[in-house]
């Protein structure tokens, strides 16, 4: 994927981003998170049907890296098992942190695989998977 198809994705996410805003039930589990270095503060909530993430929506402000970065999570997680979130969360911190990864599992969130280029958008492009995984650790 070369950087401009990438940058066309983050821009699409960015301005049209997937599930904004919440819905009227009181079973998604919510969680907020915040960049105290950027703008960023969003509230993710999942709902999840025994161990499978069946819905996922946000609500706040971000920056562009930040909002789209938390689209993209939403598509890639809804569908997938408590597990295989935290495979792909693992993975997604270890890509932006520069570690060994496996892209065959990030899906659209390989867009993000240049954003160590930026260590100060690092924590943005985190936000939304923090937490995710806040979420799903309260469940154990
Ligand atoms: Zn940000």
């Amino acid at each position: 994927m070369d950087d401009k198809l990438k940058r066309d994705i983050i821009l699409e996410h960015y301005q049209n981003p997937i599930n904004r805003g919440f819905i009227d039930n009181n079973n998604y589990i919510k969680v907020n998170s915040r960049n105290e270095s950027c703008v960023d503060n969003i509230t993710v909530a999942l709902l999840l049907d025994k161990d499978v993430i069946i819905d996922a929506r946000f609500e706040g402000e971000a920056c562009a890296i930040c909002t789209s970065a938390t689209s993209v999570m939403i598509k890639t997680l809804i569908g997938k098992t408590v597990e295989e979130a935290r495979e792909i969360i693992k993975n997604f911190n270890n890509m932006i942190n520069e570690e060994e990864y496996d892209s065959s599992i990030l899906e659209e969130l390989n867009v993000y695989d240049t954003v160590y280029r930026q260590p100060n958008r690092k924590n943005c492009a985190l936000l939304p998977f923090k937490a995710v995984k806040d979420i799903l650790g309260e469940r154990e």
